[in-house]
């Protein structure tokens, strides 16, 4: 029984108001597969090219990713990305983005692949994540999907397809709004619980992330930090300690949906203290207990009532 995760592997280059960064690994499954192994194995589905470099690839499978799902393409160029933030550090703008290996990716689920539990579908192309889907013979126990405002613009039809096969959907604020063309959070959640999955994550940047089901919200805070020095991939971040820590525990109810909140958040909280995935290569389970805690104390109050 296993943890597969499905996202970009690619090249970045950063700029923020503190720095910027030359050409870095980066890509939503990289980000997702760092974190994830902190908590259980992954097998790793994605496309590189030829550029990809090797030591990188077994830097992961170190860490305990496989990668017989990574196709490499000899002749051709990684998928690339290059944005920029504003002095807020929450908005970002997209310089340059080239497909390359990503354009025309057809994602083959291996046979070793099919004893797949937990599912995590990083944002790609709804129909490359469907194709993956597909391809399981049997459902997982948890399909979790990541998507982003440009999939709602051009392939909405494709996008709705998909969300009536996944269970848990992971937005921010603004795409959630979008998806459900409702301003109201709570209202907009409710409505992309009818499209398909029983459970909505939406993140809320510096403000934290809710956890929806049914009649249920679960709210958890980001730890305020002094400095955020790179905030990409905290999002994918999110979702490897989200997944990684259901699929550690194999309990899917809403209690440990919110444990899984709060290690996402305390995950995202490790990544943005550095550019790209370094701060994410170098945790030990300590630091990761001791974030945990922090969040706990973060949240916790006595209340007595006269
Ligand atoms: P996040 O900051 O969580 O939104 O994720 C940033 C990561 O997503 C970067 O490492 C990029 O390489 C990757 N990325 C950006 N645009 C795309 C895209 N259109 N498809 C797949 N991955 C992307």
């Amino acid at each position: 029984m296993s943890l597969v995760v499905v996202g970009s592997m690619a090249f970045d280059a950063i700029e923020t108001p503190f720095g910027k960064s030359d050409k870095i690994i980066g890509g939503a499954g990289t980000y997702i597969a760092f974190c994830s192994t902190y908590f259980t194995p992954v097998k790793q589905i994605s496309v590189v090219g030829g550029d990809f470099p090797e030591d990188e690839l077994d830097e992961l499978s170190k860490r305990n990713v496989c990668l017989e799902g990574v196709q490499i393409k000899k002749d051709e160029k990684t998928f690339f990305w290059s944005g920029r933030y504003h002095m807020d550090m929450n908005s970002r703008d997209t310089l340059v983005t080239e497909l390359n290996v990503l354009g025309d990716f057809k994602p083959i689920v291996p046979e070793s692949y099919q004893d797949c539990e937990f599912l995590m579908l990083g944002n790609l192309a709804p129909a490359v994540q469907l194709s993956v889907i597909e391809q399981l013979k049997n459902k997982p126990k948890l399909i979790a999907l990541d998507t982003m405002n440009f999939w709602m613009e051009v392939a909405m039809d494709d996008l709705k397809k998909v969300l009536e096969k996944i269970d848990v959907l992971i937005i921010n604020d603004s795409e959630a709004r979008q998806l459900s063309g409702d301003y109201s959070i709570v209202r907009a959640a409710k409505k992309i619980m009818t499209m398909g999955p029983k459970y909505l994550v939406i993140k809320k940047g510096e403000h934290g992330a809710l956890l929806f089901h049914e009649n249920n919200v679960f709210v958890a805070p980001a730890l305020p930090l002094e400095d955020v020095f790179d905030p990409t991939g905290a999002g994918d971040t999110f979702a490897g300690g989200f997944i990684g820590h259901l699929a550690k525990t194999k309990d899917i109810s809403f209690e440990n949906m919110k444990t899984a909140i709060i290690v996402g958040s305390a995950m995202a909280s490790f990544c943005v203290e550095k550019f790209g995935t370094e701060r994410l290569r170098n945790l030990s389970k300590d630091a990761i207990a001791e974030r945990i805690n922090e969040f706990v104390q973060l949240v916790h109050f006595d209340v007595s009532l006269v």
